[in-house]
């Protein structure tokens, strides 16, 4: 380990990625495989690029055992892209689908998806202030719906899904932006999972999409090519320059959580680091409150306050001298959020809850 000194990140996203792949890419990055240029440099179609880029989706696939009726894509655009491509290619100004609202990211997929057909709230927790995830019995939707579209964990708000909908054969899709790759997910429960690499998997720029094989088939064709699902699930994701870099990294992140013991050991792992900071805000006798009720608490982004409006102003800034990063929660909720993704070690989730302890101590 170099000695440089890393911050405690709990950046939402672009966040925290392994010290380790860091280091990795900074050894290879001037010369990859005695290529004589970084990865960055080379053709697309170069063997070298093509045994990187097969590798992770290879990995992917390994590490969620996704079954082979399954497509991993690596495409461009965010998830926010993602918003626009399934309904594009799946729904028609006569056709229904259905959305269950559980924060900001849901509301935009919902906004964007009025543009193509008919659009239903299948549930929605937004009454209450986005603080829980809608119960299994709540969700309202349609057996001639195109598909019901989830979003696996509210990064704004803190709140996440521990069971998914069985919605039959009604193709379930799931933005999983940021919460991919946090746990073990049964990959056959879905249509089509997509997620923005930045929180998870790997820097900004490469977007996951892992879809099943026949709705590539039934998707709209008379849509623009770049944004068919099927136009990259044909070309291996080399319709057109793919964001080699990202994919890259990502692989090297999928070879990290391999290294870590998986999917399992990283669940357990960002189980422990969560439970260090939510006991502080349980034992705090109400000097720190959460903001998503407990049975519907996110493992990746740990919403809270603290009671007092200057004191929590107060704590952010002692937070910041401290050498805390990206605590602050986001602009359109305010209050506090810990971003502890994959990469955010058990020693920085540690680092904050002694902090927030000594800091109720100061001023309680
Ligand atoms: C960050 C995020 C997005 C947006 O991702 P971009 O890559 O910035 O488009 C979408 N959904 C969720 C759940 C997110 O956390």
């Amino acid at each position: 380990m170099n000695s440089t000194k890393r911050a405690y990140n709990f950046n939402a996203g672009p966040s925290a990625l392994p010290i380790e792949v860091i280091q990795k890419a900074q050894e290879e990055l001037v010369n990859y495989n005695h290529s004589g240029m970084s990865i960055m440099e080379m053709s697309h179609r170069s063997k070298d690029y093509e045994a990187v880029h097969n590798d992770a989706i290879a990995r992917l696939k390994s590490l969620y055992s996704i079954p082979d009726n399954y497509e991993v894509l690596f495409l461009q655009g965010g998830g926010s892209l993602q918003f626009t491509m399934v309904p594009m290619n799946f729904l028609n100004s006569d056709q229904t689908a259905s959305y269950i609202l559980t924060g900001s990211w849901s509301e935009k997929a919902f906004k964007e998806a009025k543009l193509f057909g008919q659009i239903r709230e299948a549930a929605s927790t937004k009454d209450n202030d986005y603080r829980n995830i809608p119960a299994l019995e709540e969700i309202q939707f349609s057996q001639t719906d195109s598909y019901v579209h989830i979003t696996s964990n509210n990064t704004i708000y803190g709140t996440q899904w521990k069971d998914f909908p069985q919605t039959g054969g009604v193709p379930l899709v799931a933005d999983m932006s940021s919460d991919i790759l946090s746990k073990p997910v049964d990959v056959s429960n879905f249509g089509i999972i997509y997620a923005g690499a930045q929180k998870n998997l790997g820097p900004s720029g490469v977007t996951v999409v892992i879809i099943r094989k026949d709705l590539l088939e039934k998707a709209n064709t008379n849509i623009p090519t770049l944004l068919k699902y099927s136009t990259h699930a044909e070309a291996n994701s080399l319709y057109n320059t793919p964001p080699t870099f990202g994919i890259y990294m990502l692989g090297e992140v999928l070879k990290w959580v391999e290294e870590k013991g998986g999917l399992e050991a990283i669940e357990s792992n960002n189980e422990e680091k969560a439970k260090l900071i939510y006991d502080v805000i349980d034992c705090s006798n109400g000097f720190y409150y959460g903001h998503a009720h407990s049975e519907s608490r996110s493992l990746m982004n740990i919403t809270f306050r603290v009671s007092d409006e200057n004191l929590e102003k107060q704590f952010l800034a002692e937070a910041r001298e401290a050498g805390f990063i990206g605590l602050n929660g986001h602009r359109s909720v305010g209050g506090c959020r810990a971003s502890t993704y994959n990469a955010v070690p058990y020693e920085t989730c540690k680092a904050l809850a002694d902090f927030m302890v000594a800091f109720q101590n100061k001023n309680s």
